[in-house]
């Protein structure tokens, strides 16, 4: 049986070693746009700064196995799901028996970066971009980060812990704000600007200024800012123009089933790319565990007669912000029942999402005690009990913190409310 995994992210690099797991005497292959893969792209900002030396970035990709081939900076032009074939660019063709879409998402990048090109301004997302960035950041150290992402985010911090000027500039009223409740968000915001980072809210995109080539200005919500470098995590879609005509989309999206298959029973897919549609909803977690367990589940179901459906969904993330632990356990739901408990003082801030009274997400910051425990109740699916739910109240023994934010431990113990996102 001839596989192809396209894409080799995280998702398409667990599939494909799971698969030569699973079945030794068949051969894989993984087809990559990027000249290099295999890479942690979490540790992108890290790199960026120079805190990471860049042998540090690589995963084990199982590189010494004969019966796996991986054809980097080739994009995949077409799949004929008829012929069970695919294009590369430049015009060669591949027959396959199964297939595993794992191609991730492309950079989002806001019309106005179209203009003519300007030294100074990078996508944090790829290899290649994080290090004309971390070349070009060694004389030009005024930086502007744009998009509160959680990508935005932790960009910001690790700038501002190499010594860099840093403001983070944001569209909305607040960062992450599709990750935590707009409480949470003041927390961590409060706890970046006493790391000395500026952060600019309700401030969309308007204008560029450059000199000699290079930029030395933005317009953002009608004030202008002076930087040489622009960082830009605005997020990233999938780009699935080469799946068009496949009958694979729907509304332009890859739809898999709760085990990953696409409409089309001889491909899965993995990872960001994938959105999966279970109990009515239809879900992209985009995190790099979700891609680790999706791009497994994937290759194990190619095998099965039955694809076992993925059974963990939930968004959980865990960060350290320097010296602000956090854990995002899932992202408010409209019209949840909140369940919080807040120590102002100590950022602190521990929050729970319920919906007829089983818990939905919720975040841990500045104590992250029992955040294991609580991800399994969310994954199991069942009513609280009392008991349970008091997990979600801090133990104060447990902050982290660094030693100037420590002070007065009064706690703020918040009523349960509903959630007005
Ligand atoms: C800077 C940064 C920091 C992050 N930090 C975190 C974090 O702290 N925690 C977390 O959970 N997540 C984090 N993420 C998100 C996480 O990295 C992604 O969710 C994860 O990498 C998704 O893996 P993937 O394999 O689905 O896709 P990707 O990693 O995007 O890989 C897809 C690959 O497919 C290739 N490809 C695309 N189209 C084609 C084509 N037509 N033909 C061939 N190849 C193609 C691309 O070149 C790419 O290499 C971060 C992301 C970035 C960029």
């Amino acid at each position: 049986m001839t596989c192809i995994i396209v894409g080799g992210g995280r998702a398409g690099f667990q599939a494909a070693m799971t698969c030569r797991m699973l079945r030794p005497d068949q051969a894989v292959t993984l087809i990559d746009a990027e000249k290099e893969t295999g890479y942690y792209r979490t540790l992108l900002p890290q790199f960026m700064v120079g805190a990471l030396p860049e042998e540090r970035l690589f995963f084990p990709t199982g590189n010494n196995d004969p019966l796996l081939t991986v054809r980097t900076g080739v994009r995949v032009k077409t799949v004929d799901c008829d012929s069970r074939s695919l294009t590369l660019e430049g015009g060669e063709t591949l027959g396959y028996d199964r297939l595993i879409l794992a191609h991730g998402g492309d950079p989002y990048l806001p019309g106005i970066l179209a203009g003519p090109p300007c030294h100074g301004i990078f996508p944090i997302r790829d290899l290649t971009n994080a290090r004309r960035a971390k070349a070009w950041l060694t004389d030009h150290r005024q930086v502007v980060v744009l998009g509160g992402s959680l990508v935005g985010v932790k960009t910001a911090v690790h700038l501002r812990q190499a010594g860099l000027a840093v403001a983070l500039v944001v569209r909305r009223g607040h960062i992450l704000l599709r990750a935590l409740s707009p409480e949470s968000t003041e927390v961590i915001e409060a706890h970046l600007r006493g790391l000395g980072i500026e952060i600019c809210v309700n401030a969309p995109l308007e204008e560029i200024s450059a000199s000699g080539g290079a930029i030395d200005a933005l317009k953002v919500g009608g004030r202008w800012l002076s930087c040489n470098t622009l960082l830009v995590a605005t997020g990233t879609a999938p780009d699935t123009s080469f799946l068009e005509g496949t009958g694979l989309l729907t509304d332009g999206k890859l739809i898999v089933s709760p085990g990953l298959q696409t409409s089309d029973p001889r491909i899965f897919a993995a990872g960001d790319v994938a959105v999966i549609s279970s109990r009515g909803e239809k879900i992209s977690p985009n995190t790099w565990p979700q891609a680790v367990s999706q791009g497994r589940l994937a290759a194990e179901n190619l095998y099965r007669a039955v694809p076992t459906p993925h059974r963990d969904m939930t968004r959980i993330n865990a960060m350290d912000l320097h010296g602000l632990a956090m854990v995002i356990l899932g992202p408010p739901v409209s019209g949840a029942e909140v369940i919080s408990h807040a120590r102002a003082d100590a950022f602190v801030r521990r929050e729970l999402f319920l919906v007829a009274g089983r818990a939905v997400g919720g975040a841990l910051i500045g104590d992250i005690t029992a955040a294991g425990t609580i991800h399994a109740l969310i994954n199991s699916q069942r009513q609280l009990t009392a008991r349970e739910a008091g997990l979600i109240r801090p133990r104060t023994e447990n902050v982290i913190r660094f030693p100037e934010q420590t002070g007065r431990r009064a706690a703020l113990i918040l009523s349960p409310k509903r959630s007005s996102l």
